[in-house]
Order: structure tokens, then sequence, then C-alpha cells
């Protein structure tokens, strides 16, 4: 029996891109699966299709904005029973809007960023925290970035969202030292999702060439291995906790 067999694992932003290629790379573990994200529509596809491919693990889907912090809080009680018992959490669900200068960014685009990539983040891990804490058991997998180590023009914002993730992954990582909860922060470089979309403001054209300007157009989700490392992590045995990943394509540079 594989580590990750019968583990539930919930994945916040597990609608699209990396949260849902992990939600497929768990199944295959034989994990089950609480799927988060707020496009409904869509989770309920990839539960079909993940119970079509793997019957015998369980799969509930969870309409979920991570930024509504009372429903967040309502998270564990709205979950079935059987699935409760959260062993894994992987806090995925993360945006990039408006990338422009500190001076220009606009308010909207500040609150959207913050809101979901460092409220939304702290909001499900204190959700989830307590049921870990009272099991003595659990994994804490944060996805941060690159821009959390790095900072670039247009990216401030994006980017102090993510060394805010950093900074809340290493906090609990001192604050549970005592604890057999682990915690572990992966940091993707660029991964062609609809996120590289959004980035430029929705224009596909426009993300095209940054990306074929990059040379990294030869690469898309399909094969990223940011899922497979997520998973990687999680398999380890349960004394080794693995701090933190950086996962770049190799011609990022
Ligand atoms: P996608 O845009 O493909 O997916 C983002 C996911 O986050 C979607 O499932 C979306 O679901 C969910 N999400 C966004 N806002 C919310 C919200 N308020 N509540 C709940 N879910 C939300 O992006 P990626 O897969 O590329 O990104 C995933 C993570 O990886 C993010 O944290 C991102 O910052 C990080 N990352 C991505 C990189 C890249 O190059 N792609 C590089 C480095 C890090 P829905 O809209 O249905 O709610």
């Amino acid at each position: 029996m594989g580590r990750l067999e019968g583990k539930n694992v919930l994945i916040t932003g597990a609608s699209a891109g990396i949260g849902e290629a992990c939600a497929k790379e768990f199944a295959k573990a034989g994990s089950n699966l609480i799927l988060a994200a707020r496009r409904i529509e869509r989770l309920e596809k990839l539960c079909e299709e993940i119970s079509k491919n793997h019957p015998s693990i369980k799969v509930f889907k969870h309409q979920l904005d991570v930024r509504e912090k009372a429903k967040v809080d309502q998270l564990i009680s709205s979950l079935p029973s059987d699935l409760k018992n959260i062993d894994i959490i992987v806090n995925n669900a993360g945006l990039v809007i408006g990338l422009d200068k500190i001076d220009n960014v606009t308010s909207e685009a500040i609150d959207t960023m913050i809101d979901t990539n460092v409220k939304g983040l702290l909001y499900v891990t204190q959700a989830i925290l307590p049921v870990m804490k009272e099991r003595q058991k659990g994994h804490i997998i944060n996805v941060g970035s690159v821009s959390g180590t790095q900072v670039y023009v247009n990216g401030g914002v994006y980017c102090a969202s993510k060394h805010a993730v950093d900074a809340i992954s290493r906090t609990l990582l001192l604050e549970l030292v005592d604890t057999p909860i682990r915690v572990t922060q992966i940091n993707p470089g660029m991964v062609k999702t609809e996120f590289s979309i959004v980035r430029f403001g929705g224009d596909k054209t426009k993300a095209d060439k940054f990306y074929e300007g990059l040379d990294i157009g030869k690469y898309n989700s399909k094969f990223d291995k940011t899922p497979e490392t997520i998973v990687f992590a999680a398999s380890r045995p349960d004394h080794v906790n693995i701090a933190d990943i950086v996962i770049y394509p190799v011609n990022q540079g």
C-alpha cells in the first residue's frame, strides 16, 4: 500500500491548472479528494473524470471562494463525515491580475491578489489546522512561486503576495515544530496555465508571444512536473519534512 493511499487530501484551486493536475496525481496515488474552487461546473467534470478512472477513491467537490472567511470557516462542517479528517491540504488557489508599476496598480488588483493569495491561504489554513492538531498528524503544502523569492518590474503586488506565502510557511514550520504536522512550500517557476493568460489581462496572443519570447513555448502544463513534485513531497515518510522546493522549466533562466 502506497503512503498516500486512503489519505484525505484537500486541494484549493482544483478547477484548473496546477490544482487540477495535482488532483489527478493524488488520485493515481489512491488518495481521497476534496476539490475546492469557485467554478463548480469544472469541479463536477473533474470529479466525474477522476471517479471514472479511479472508482475506489472518494471524490468530493466543494464550491468555495477562499476570500470568504465565513464560508471557509464552515469548510470542515460541510464535508461528509469520512472526509472531515483532512490529512493533506494543498493551498494552491491563487492568481495574478493587473500587473503594473506600484504607482499605477489598481486597488481592485491589490485587493484581489492579497485577498486570494494571502488572506485566503491563511483562512483555509486556520480552518484546517485545528483538525490536524487534534489528530496530531497532517501536512500543509503551500503553493508559493519563484515570485516569492525575487521581484520584477510590474510584479510588485503579486511578488509581495507570494513573499507573504513564504513567510507564512516558514512561520508555520516554527510554530508546529513540536508536532508531527509537516509544512512544505512549493515554488514553481513558469507553468503555462490559464494563469498565464490572466496575467496578460486575458489577451492570449500577448501571453503566447511572451512565452515564445522566453523560449518556453516548447512546454505547457502537460509537461509540467509541479503536480508530481507536490505529490512527491507529500509521499515522503511521516518523519521527513521537505521544507521547500523550487521547480523551474529548464529553459526559464
Ligand atoms: P490557474 O489560473 O490555472 O488556476 C488557478 C486556480 O485557483 C483555479 O482553480 C481557480 O479556480 C482558483 N482560484 C482563484 N481564485 C480563487 C478563489 N478566490 N477561491 C478559490 N479558488 C480560487 O493557475 P495555476 O494553476 O497556474 O496557479 C495555481 C497556483 O500556482 C497559484 O497559487 C499561482 O500563484 C501559483 N503559481 C503559478 C505559476 C504559473 O506560472 N502558472 C508560477 C508560480 C506559481 P476558480 O476560478 O474556479 O475559483
